[in-house]
This record gives structure tokens, sequence and C-alpha cells, in this order.
């Protein structure tokens, strides 16, 4: 097995270090990532500038490419070629943070899943449910380990190509951690605030601040999950019809 590692938070980041040793175990792993921190930064596709993947090399020596452009444009130059080997998985991670709910469109770690998915490759997005605003070392090595045992179920069971399984694990020590959950998507809590500012010249400017995202614990969802120990695998579709709405708006007189 040929397995892609990519992140949003730079190839640089030891979160996706991490990851590349624990997949390592599963089979021959190559890494595309970005060159810089694309957190939030959403499933972007450049086409207005050239993009750029040049070698660097990760902190345990071995090779790697960073590119100038987006998680999801890291995914698709590797699949479209950069990377001549022929891909069997995307595994995006591990991000810092958790990505449920209403993030997976703004996040990184998930759009660059979800355009392995776009180009027939199965993906998996891996981030860790670690507290915002963290100032020390994160330890990944539980999270690596989960994401080993979900990718080692995946390739035993027959998976639908136009999935991808969204993973979350809670911030705990590897025996703390209670199981592993199928989950679907909950809601988030975002407690945004806009912070307006003067610069120097007596112009406003703008933040967007204020607390970390919380969300409503509810069993069932990936929220829910990471509350109660459990490491949430929730599978995300792309087809993002609202199919009860579909079949009432059928319904309706519309405009000859
Ligand atoms: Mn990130």
């Amino acid at each position: 097995m040929h397995i892609l590692v990519t992140n949003d938070d730079g190839v640089t980041a030891p979160g996706l270090l991490a990851l590349v040793i624990e997949m390592r175990k599963l089979g021959e792993v190559s890494v595309l990532a970005p060159d810089h921190n694309w957190s939030a930064a959403g499933h972007v596709k450049t086409l207005h500038r050239p993009l750029r993947a040049k070698p660097v090399t990760l902190a345990d020596g071995s090779p790697a490419l960073a590119s100038d452009g987006a998680p999801s444009d890291c995914v698709a130059l590797a699949l479209m070629g950069v990377i001549e080997q022929p891909v069997d998985l995307v595994v995006s991670g591990i991000n810092p943070n958790a990505n449920i709910g209403h993030d997976i469109t703004y996040s990184g770690t998930v759009t660059a899943a979800m355009e392995a998915v776009i180009n027939g490759v199965p993906g998996v997005a891996v981030s860790l449910d670690a507290p915002e605003h963290n100032r020390g070392a994160l330890d990944y090595s539980a999270a690596a380990a989960a994401a080993r045992k979900v990718i080692e179920t995946l390739i035993k069971h027959p998976f639908e190509r136009d999935i991808l399984l969204n993973v979350n694990v809670p911030y705990l020590p590897e025996n703390e951690i209670k199981g592993f959950r199928p989950t679907r998507q909950g809601m988030r809590i975002y407690r945004d605030e806009l912070i307006r500012r003067e610069d120097p010249r007596g112009k406003p400017y703008y933040w967007i601040g204020g607390e970390a995202p919380t969300g409503v614990d509810e069993s069932g969802t990936d929220f829910g999950a990471l509350k109660a120990g459990f490491v949430s695998i929730a599978p995300i579709h792309l087809d993002m019809t609202a199919y009860k709405v579909l079949e009432e708006i059928q319904s309706w007189k519309w405009p000859e």
C-alpha cells in the first residue's frame, strides 16, 4: 500500500511526522504537504499562479515535498502525477485541534481528504482534540496509533470511494482512550467575536477573536464521542444535498 500523508499545519508540524512514522507500519509513505500553516483555509484550488513542490527533509531525516499550495492543492498535485507512484490512500493530519460539526469545510485537514475523494482515492482526516491555545509541545503518539488502528480496520473492509473518514481523537493517554465510535457530524458552537481596533493612521482593522468553539454534547455525534473519551470516526459525504428538503420542494408548485 502506498499512502500519501499531508496536513494543513505545514510540513514541519510535529503532528505530520507522528502520523508518517505510524503510517510506515502500513506501507510505503510519501509526503507532500504545505510549506506553511493553512489551518482554516478551507477547500482551495489554486488556478491563478503556478505551484511549486520542492524537496525538503523531515525532522527524522526522511524526504518529503513541500508546496506553496493549500492542503487540497498538495493532494491534487500528488495524485495528478507530482508523485509518480499511484497512491492508494490519502491521510491528512494530525491536526492539533478537533475538526467536528461545521468545522469540516473550514478545515484544511478535512478538505485535503475531500480532495482525495474527488480524485477517486479514499481519504482519512485525523485531528487531535487538544485544548486550544496549548503552549507546550503536544503528545501525538496516542492519536497516531489510533489513526493506524482506524486505517487497519478500514483496509479490511470494502469502502465506498466517495466517502472520507473524519477521525477525531480525544487528548488522552493511549490507555485512557475508551474505544472507537462511528459517529455522525455534530453541532459546533462558535463563540467568535469581532475585535475592532485602529491602526496607527486611525483606520479600523478587524480580528475574528473570541473563545475557542465548543459543541452540543449529544450521543452519536463526533463531539459527543470525544467528550465521552472515544475516538470519533465520522463518514463524510461530499454530496451536501438535503434529501428530505428535496422531496419537500419537489411537491411545491414551481413556475412553469
Ligand atoms: Mn491545522
